[in-house]
C-alpha cells in the first residue's frame, strides 16, 4: 500500500523532495493502520508538517477506507534495523528515482578504523569514548569532542567511529567534513541562495563529524549556522563528533555560547604517545604497508621522533622508499644514514640548564660550584665553556645567559665567549673538549 502511495506521490512531488523526505521512511501495515518510521526526528517533523495530510488522503483513496497513519522515529523491523522495509526492486517507479539519486557520500576513509589504531595511555580514553559513541550514536556522549595537538590521531579516531557506525548499521547516514568544507558549503549555499538545502543536508544525517573546528574561529556567520545545526542535531539525538587542535575554551574568537554547548557532552584530550606506543604504532604501520622493519629500527625512530605520529609515519615512508630504491634492507645503520637530517631536526632543543649539567659532569665538578662565584681556575674555565656553549647552541641573549649563571653581567658572558673561541683556535685539547661537548649536547 505504501509503495503504491509513493508511486502516486512521484507524480505530485519533485524527485528531490520525494527522495529526501519520503523514500527514507519505512512502513509497517497492520489492523490498526499504517505506521511510518523516519530515520530521525527532523525528517519526522518535516514529513508531519509538509506531507502528512497529502499522504493520509492518498492512502485513504488507495485503501478505499479511512486509514490512520502514525509517524514515529525508528525502524519498521526492530530486529534488523539495517533491512529496508521497501524493496527497491518491487516498483519500477521507485527504482528509477533511486537510480537518479546519487549515493550518499559519507567522506569516510575506510582505512581509519579502530583495528588499525594502536592504543596507549595517551589515547586510551579517546578511543574508548569514540567506540562507545559509535556503538550507541546519539546516546552515549553528545557531542563527543576530541582535542589535542596535530598528528596525534584525532582524525583517525573520528573516521573509525564513523566507519563502525556504518558497519553496525549500513543505513546509518554519517557525514564527515573538515571544518573548511563546512565553511565552503555554507558560502556556496549563501551564494546560490540555497540555504534551505544546506540546512537539510546537515540536519538529515544520523551523525555529523566535523574535523578541526578551530578553523571556525573568527568566522561569525559560520559559527551562527553551525550553532543552529548543532542544536537541531542535539535535540533530536543525532550524534555530533568534533575535533579541535586545543581545548576549545582556549580558542580565541570562538563564540562563548558555542563553547558552552561543546561542554554539554564529553571532551577528551589526545596526548602525544609515549615511547612504547610510538614504537608499537611504527611496527603496526610498517606491517600494514608491508615494509620489513625490525624492533631496533622501530625503537630508534620512536626514540628520536617524539613530536607526533604523522612525523613518525613520514619517516617510515621515506625509509621505505629509499630502501626500495637502493634495494637495501632497513637496518639501524641504513635508517641513521637515510634520516640523518630529519633526525637532526627532531633532536631535543638544547637548554641552558641542560648545558650546565652536561658541562659539570664532563669536568667532574658539582653543578652548584659551576654556578657559584668562586674564581678558581678549575671552575672558571668550565664555567666559561658552559656560557660559550649556551651562546652557541641556544637562542638566548647575553644578558639572559648571564642571569642563568647566577646573575652575571652580559659583558662577563661576552668575555667568556671570546676567551673560549681564542683558546679553541690555539689549543687542540681545548678544541677537542669543545667539540666533544657539542656532540654530547646535540646527540
Ligand atoms: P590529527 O587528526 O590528530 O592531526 P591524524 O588522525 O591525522 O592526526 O593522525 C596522523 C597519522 O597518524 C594518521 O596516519 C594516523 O593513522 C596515524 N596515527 C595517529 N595515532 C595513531 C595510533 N594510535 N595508531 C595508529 N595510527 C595512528
Ligand atoms: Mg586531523
Amino acid at each position: 500500500l505504501w509503495r503504491r502511495c509513493l508511486g502516486r506521490l512521484e507524480g505530485e512531488l519533485s524527485a528531490e523532495d520525494l527522495h529526501t523526505w519520503l523514500m527514507p521512511l519505512q512502513a509497517r501495515e497492520d489492523e490498526t493502520g499504517l505506521a511510518l518510521f523516519a530515520p530521525n526526528s527532523y525528517t519526522l517533523e518535516t514529513v508531519r508538517a509538509r506531507y502528512l495530510p497529502q499522504i493520509s488522503t492518498l492512502l485513504a483513496q488507495l485503501a478505499g477506507r479511512d486509514l490512520p497513519v502514525r509517524l514515529d522515529v525508528g525502524s519498521s523491523t526492530p530486529h534488523n534495523p539495517a533491512k529496508p522495509a521497501i524493496k527497491p526492486a518491487a516498483s519500477g517507479a521507485i527504482e528509477s528515482i533511486q537510480a537518479q539519486t546519487p549515493a550518499f557520500n559519507h567522506n569516510l576513509d575506510p582505512h581509519y578504523t579502530f583495528e588499525t589504531f594502536v592504543e596507549g595511555k595517551s589515547n586510551q580514553l579517546g578511543k574508548a569514548a569514540a567506540m562507545q559513541v559509535a556503538q550507541n550514536p546519539g546516546r552515549a556522549y553528545n557531542p563527543l569532542l576530541l582535542y589535542g595537538g596535530t598528528g596525534l590521531g584525532k582524525t583517525h579516531l573520528m573516521h573509525a567511529a564513523g566507519n563502525l557506525m556504518r558497519q553496525n548499521n549500513p543505513n546509518c547516514k554519517v557525514l564527515y567534513l573538515r571544518s573548511e568544507q563546512f565553511v565552503g558549503a555554507m558560502i556556496e549555499a549563501l551564494r546560490t541562495k540555497s540555504m534551505d538545502q544546506f540546512k537539510l543536508r546537515f540536519r538529515s544525517v544520523d551523525a555529523l563529524l566535523i574535523d578541526d573546528i578551530q578553523f571556525f574561529a573568527g568566522k561569525d556567520t559560520t559559527q551562527e549556522e553551525f550553532f543552529h545545526t548543532f542544536n537541531a542535531l542535539f535535540e533530536s539525538k543525532q550524534q555530533i563528533i568534533l575535533t579541535c587542535d586545543r581545548y576549545p575554551k582556549e580558542v580565541d574568537k570562538l563564540e562563548p555560547r558555542l563553547k558552552s554547548r561543546l561542554g554539554w557532552g564529553l571532551s577528551v584530550a589526545i596526548e602525544p604517545p609515549d615511547f612504547e606506543t610510538r614504537a608499537a604504532i611504527l611496527l603496526s604501520k610498517a606491517h600494514d604497508k608491508g615494509v620489513a622493519v625490525d624492533e631496533h629500527v622501530a625503537m630508534l625512530l620512536a626514540k628520536r621522533i617524539r613530536s607526533n605520529v604523522r612525523d613518525l609515519e613520514g619517516a617510515l615512508n621515506t625509509l621505505a622508499a629509499r630502501a626500495n630504491f637502493y634495494g637495501k634492507p632497513i637496518t639501524t645503520d641504513f635508517a641513521e644514514e637515510t634520516l640523518r637530517d630529519l633526525l637532526a631536526t627532531h633532536a631535543q632543543a638544547v637548554t641552558v640548564p641542560n648545558i650546565q649539567k652536561v658541562v659539570a659532569e664532563y669536568f667532574n665538578i658539582r653543578l652548584q660550584d659551576l654556578l657559584s662565584t668562586r674564581r678558581v681556575r678549575s671552575l672558571a674555565r668550565p664555567r666559561q665553556i658552559a656560557m660559550a656553549l649556551s651562546k652557541e647552541l641556544t637562542d638566548h641573549s647575553l644578558p639572559e645567559i648571564g642571569d642563568a649563571f647566577g646573575g652575571r653581567d652580559h659583558t662577563t658572558v661576552l668575555h667568556a665567549c671570546r676567551t673560549i673561541k681564542k683558546l679553541c683556535e690555539g689549543d687542540p685539547r681545548m678544541r677537542q673538549d669543545w667539540e666533544q661537548l657539542i656532540r654530547i649536547l646535540t646527540g
